[in-house]
């Protein structure tokens, strides 16, 4: 069994776990007090519950209230200390000034919507955003008024400039998709937006530690800290950040006016969980290189998406501007396979676990084709597809339980074509 993976090539390897490993010393000091003259502070931040918080004065309590930042201790629906030290951790890895912790990772896509559209603005989305982000377009942003139109994630400039409209406010960026894995032109789409006075926002999820989106030009970065960060596919958590005061205030306020908060608890499972995100990622990451690499040479394999392959789409851009590689990535199938001979395989894994989310301890494989929809016509895979998160099991154990199922979907292809 041990045999079953080629060995991989040293700089292809330091390709995809280098951002990891600078991460890791700084996730050991991020969302932390010091400990400061004869004080000391425990090394993880404890959980804080609360709702109401007491002054000693009513001026007191009114210049708490003047705060715009959101670090200050007003009332428990603006924020607790757990989440302001997670807020500071999240700003602080993504690269920006302010981060506002909110209760999931959909709530993070939403909140940058609410808060930089209105009534007659158009959004323009990549039509590799994940479904929900898509779902709130449609059902609760076109009913307020919003334009929601949609590009090709890896659209030329031409192309794209051409769908811009005078009203154009926010384009919506997820990179590389999370289902079908295209990396994306970050800085072209941000220079789009700068002269169409519209905020880029980006969906970071899958890049986190390993893309700075503020450097590559975006105003807003969205993260599912319910995946990597968190960690345990045991807390659902997301964040928005961004590096500039004219992004943040109408942030702070939508989140305000809508009551998004993480409870305590979450927040203090997602600093806990960040601490080891590096450890976690570098070996994930390697055990997914090594799995992916393995897929390629299967002849029931098409094509992997793995952003650190030439295979995937937007290939040149993760090359260009990430640290490394995540342990997400897609695998299309021979065309020769149909849904059905894929689902077959996919039951009878033993080590992946089917179910939604990724970014776990754990192993996951989840069906990339069907009830995805699309607005662009130009994404095909041309035959079933899947996505695999790669977890911390032995990547030969993985690839040996891959091997049994794939043994046994192109067995079953064999019969078919006898009979
Ligand atoms: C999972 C995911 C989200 C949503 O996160 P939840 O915490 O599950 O709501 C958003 N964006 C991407 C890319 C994701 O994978």
């Amino acid at each position: 069994m041990s045999g079953l993976i080629p060995p991989i090539s040293a700089a292809l390897l330091e390709s995809v776990v280098r951002g990891w490993r600078d991460l890791s010393t700084r996730l050991v000091q991020l969302g932390r007090d010091a400990p400061e003259g004869g004080r000391g502070v425990f090394v993880n931040p404890p959980v804080t519950r609360g709702s109401t918080v007491l002054f000693s004065s009513l001026e007191a309590m009114e210049a708490a209230g003047h705060n715009r930042y959101g670090d200050e201790l007003i009332y428990g629906a603006m924020g607790s200390p757990v989440q302001h030290q997670l807020e500071q951790a999240v700003a602080a890895i993504e690269g920006g000034a302010h981060t506002q912790v909110v209760p999931s990772g959909l709530a993070a896509c939403t909140l940058p919507l609410l808060a930089y559209l209105g009534a007659g603005d158009h959004c323009l989305l990549s039509d590799s955003v994940y479904g929900p982000t898509r779902r709130l377009a449609e059902r609760v942003l076109r009913r307020f008024g919003v334009e929601i139109s949609y590009f090709p994630p890896l659209a030329d400039e031409a192309a794209l400039r051409a769908l811009l409209r005078p009203n154009t406010r926010v384009i919506f960026a997820e990179s590389p998709g999370s289902h079908s894995f295209e990396v994306q032109d970050v800085p072209m789409l941000a220079r789009l937006a700068r002269t169409a006075g519209a905020r880029l926002v980006v969906d970071n999820t899958w890049g986190i530690g390993l893309f700075d989106p503020f450097a590559h030009g975006a105003h807003v970065s969205v993260q599912a800290l319910t995946k990597y960060a968190a960690g345990h596919s045991d807390t659902i958590i997301g964040g928005v950040t961004v590096a500039h005061v004219d992004d943040w205030y109408p942030l702070r306020d939508a989140a305000i006016q809508t009551g998004q908060l993480a409870g305590p608890d979450d927040c203090w499972l997602t600093l806990r969980g960040l601490r080891t995100m590096g450890a976690r990622q570098e070996r994930q990451a390697a055990s997914a290189l090594a799995v992916a690499l393995w897929l390629q040479d299967r002849p029931e394999v098409a094509r992997v998406l793995h952003p650190a392959l030439p295979s995937c789409p937007g290939h040149e851009y993760w090359k260009r501007d990430f640290s490394g590689a995540s342990s997400l990535f897609g695998v299309v199938f021979d065309p020769a396979y149909t849904e059905a001979d894929m689902t077959a395989m996919i039951d009878g894994l033993a080590l992946f676990g089917i179910g939604a989310s990724w970014g776990g301890y754990e192993s996951l494989v989840l069906p990339t084709t069907g009830g995805i929809a699309r607005s662009c016509p130009s994404i095909t895979h041309g035959g079933v597809a899947c996505r695999l998160h790669i977890g911390l099991e032995a990547p030969e154990a993985l690839a040996a339980d891959l091997a049994r199922g794939l043994d046994g979907m192109s067995a079953a292809r064999h019969l078919r074509g006898k009979g």
